[in-house]
């Protein structure tokens, strides 16, 4: 009881220190695309490490075809980050990097971690420069996309019926909630080990979110899904009245339910279809983004994007550096040229690009083109490396016609 009250005590003032809580209510409708629409593009590329490398090669190459059909420039510069920034400057995101990724309209990354780095202490990890430059950036709401691709759709471990057209995004608050919340910690209560977390969230961070998520879905089917706990938690009702409030102001034409987590985990193996855009707090969207994602069940196809209030984006393959295959010309470089689509729509307003070089991926898929992660025994298609995908991608580029996209 004693411990009860102290620790409600805490929380209560909470607000007033908690970092990452933001009072400023006065923000733009929507953080979404970081610049406008322009002809030439300043692009920070992060390879990484392991296959992180490889797949930025075959993803530079589709992209210089892009720009050269499509009439705008892209100028690349490599920075570093994870194990190769550590082993070139003793630190897993250099200020240089970061300094030339804030001076970016984007950031496309490839991937970082390995055995190398492994036994080193946490700051020398490759993750805390993932870490590092998340929070130096700012990059508060992570897009995961999950799209059942009809070439690639026995990869998917549920029946064919219930994957077929599923085309899922959740839109996961990224710097806050259970994650960050203080106080935190493990402490002696009347003689046992107590441990606790604060699953907290101000109202300016839900309003932010839900503005994220209000745009992704207004520029997809329209339909937007808030999940939380608000049956149980206090949190969870805070989150569902901003969501509410911002939707219904901001967002008139999307359509917006509600999901208590639980049900939504089940839902989302029961019937996938039902979902289009999918909003929760970072925990819950970090268990969610993880299970929609296997309803596509190949890694190597899974791109993503994490952005901030304004500034550029960080888009992503959510994949890591596969160091089991590295420098191998086995890796699958599909979900970072999809990462690179998923930038162009949201960071730099080239949506008909974006939809151009997802068509170009989906057409080398119909040519029976397959990296190993994806072939299956008997599947009749040709087995390819990183670089022959990378290709086969540029020249789809180079003779599909650039559309208007429909929906950006
Ligand atoms: P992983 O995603 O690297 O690999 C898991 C399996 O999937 C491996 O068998 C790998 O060969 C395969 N795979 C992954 N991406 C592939 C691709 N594009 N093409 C073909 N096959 C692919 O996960 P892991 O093995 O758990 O982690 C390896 C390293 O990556 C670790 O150091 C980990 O910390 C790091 N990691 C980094 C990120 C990131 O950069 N965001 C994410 C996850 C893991």
């Amino acid at each position: 009881m004693k411990f009860t009250l102290a620790l409600a005590s805490t929380i209560y003032s909470a607000s007033a220190f908690t970092p990452g809580l933001h009072v400023n209510v006065h923000r733009p409708l929507s953080s979404l695309n970081a610049v406008s629409r322009k002809d030439s593009y300043d692009v920070t590329l992060l390879p990484g490490d392991g296959i992180g490398p490889e797949i930025t090669e075959a993803t530079k190459a589709v992209l210089k075809t892009l720009c050269d059909k499509s009439g705008f420039e892209m100028n690349l510069k490599e920075a570093l980050i994870g194990g190769c920034a550590i082993d070139a400057t003793n630190d897993p995101f250099p200020q240089e990097s970061l300094d030339q990724c804030l001076a970016s309209d984007s950031v496309l990354l490839a991937c970082i971690g390995g055995y190398k780095w492994d036994g080193n202490p946490r700051e020398l990890r490759p993750e805390s420069g993932l870490l590092k430059m998340r929070k130096e950036m700012g990059l508060f709401a992570n897009l995961r996309p999950a799209k059942v691709l009809p070439q690639l759709i026995d990869a998917s471990t549920l029946k064919r019926e219930v994957v077929e057209g599923v085309d899922v995004m959740v839109v996961r608050e990224l710097t806050g909630d259970v994650y960050f919340g203080t106080p935190k910690g493990i402490d002696e209560v009347d003689g046992q080990r107590v441990g606790y977390n604060n699953m907290i969230y101000s109202e300016s961070e839900i309003e932010r979110i839900a503005r994220v998520a209000g745009d992704v879905a207004s520029k997809r089917d329209g339909k937007l899904c808030s999940v939380d706990k608000a049956n149980v938690l206090d949190v969870s009702q805070l989150w569902r009245d901003v969501v509410i409030e911002v939707i219904e102001k901001d967002f008139p034409d999307v359509e917006l339910s509600h999901m208590y987590v639980d049900n939504a985990a089940m839902q989302l193996i029961r019937w996938p279809k039902q979902f289009d855009t999918i909003v929760c707090g970072n925990i819950f969207g970090d268990i969610l983004s993880d299970e929609a994602s296997m309803l596509v069940g190949s890694l190597g196809m899974l791109p993503s994007a994490s952005i901030g209030e304004s500034g550029p984006g960080v888009f992503e393959p959510c994949h890591g550096s596969a160091p089991d295959i590295a420098g191998e010309n086995k890796a699958n470089p599909l979900a970072m040229i999809l990462s690179a689509a998923m930038m162009l729509r949201y960071d730099l307003d080239r949506a008909d690009e974006a939809q151009l070089l997802e068509d170009a991926v989906e057409a080398v898929l119909d040519q029976g083109l397959r990296t190993a992660d994806i072939k299956q025994d008997g599947d009749g298609c040709e087995l390819v490396g990183c670089v022959e995908m990378g290709k086969a991608v540029a020249a789809q580029v180079e003779s599909l016609e650039l559309k208007s996209a429909v929906t950006v």
